[in-house]
């Protein structure tokens, strides 16, 4: 089943990134699989990767552009504290608010705010889940001039496997479509800086792999809801997947 219902496709996907990969690794085949079925999706790029021990700031920048236009969205990049540097503070929640008004979104995409993992991803996980909730307040002085909007629904996504709450299910995204994990694969090799000494892209198939094999499918994405999600009927739920 898609994350997204009939009543939002006019809606662009809005998603969060700590670092110029963030967004692909984590969850780049999602974001092509809803692109390819006619959907917009923004990225916005919290810091541009420069504490990272391979590329420079502004090659990390262009990577990102070019993995972005690969899945077929658009992209920004807002300067916070820096990579490595990110701190939980009101100023910045406030800022990406301001982002989720501009967008009109739907459906917002971020890291998981879970512990022990890189800290830029886990407090850009609690940035926007404040962000979401805020850009709710109409009477917020520094929004006043956008108006206030609610989200439909915010998911998280983990980078790696560090990322993944231990705590909830997530919800599965079938990923299987040829062209959908070939943009995929290209966006994230488009991060040639950081493929130097790690395979990341090795590894992020592998979690696909093992999440669809546990679905019965070739390859799945996982995403953890904020909140429990609301449907129409079970018949919209989708099925579990239990496949052993
Ligand atoms: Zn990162």
């Amino acid at each position: 089943m898609s994350a997204i219902s009939a009543n939002d496709q006019c809606a662009p996907l809005l998603v969060f990134g700590a670092h110029p990969d963030d967004i692909e690794f984590g969850c780049g085949a999602v974001i092509a699989a809803e692109t390819q079925a006619g959907r917009a999706a923004h990225f916005v790029v919290c810091s541009l990767g420069e504490a990272g021990t391979h590329g420079s700031a502004e090659q990390r920048r262009d990577e990102a552009c070019r993995a972005a236009a690969l899945l077929g969205a658009t992209i920004e990049f807002v300067e916070l504290d820096g990579d490595s540097h990110l701190e939980v503070r009101a100023v910045h929640a406030i800022k990406l608010a301001g982002i989720i008004r501009r967008l009109r979104a739907s459906t917002v995409l971020a890291t998981t705010p879970t512990e022990n993992q890189h800290s830029d991803h886990a407090r850009l996980g609690q940035l926007v889940r404040d962000a979401a909730r805020i850009a709710r307040y109409g009477g917020l002085k520094e929004l006043i001039d956008l108006p206030a909007h609610s989200i439909e629904r915010l998911l998280f996504y983990a980078v790696t496997p560090d990322g993944e709450p231990r705590d909830l299910a997530p919800i599965l995204i079938d990923i299987s479509a040829s062209e959908v994990s070939r943009a995929w694969v290209a966006a994230m090799q488009a991060h040639g800086s950081q493929a130097a000494t790690r395979s990341y892209v090795d590894l992020q198939l592998t979690r696909a792999r093992l999440l669809g094999a546990r679905a019965g499918i070739e390859y799945a994405m996982a995403l953890y809801p904020n909140e429990p999600l609301v449907f129409e009927s079970l018949a919209a739920a989708g099925r579990g997947a239990r496949n052993f």
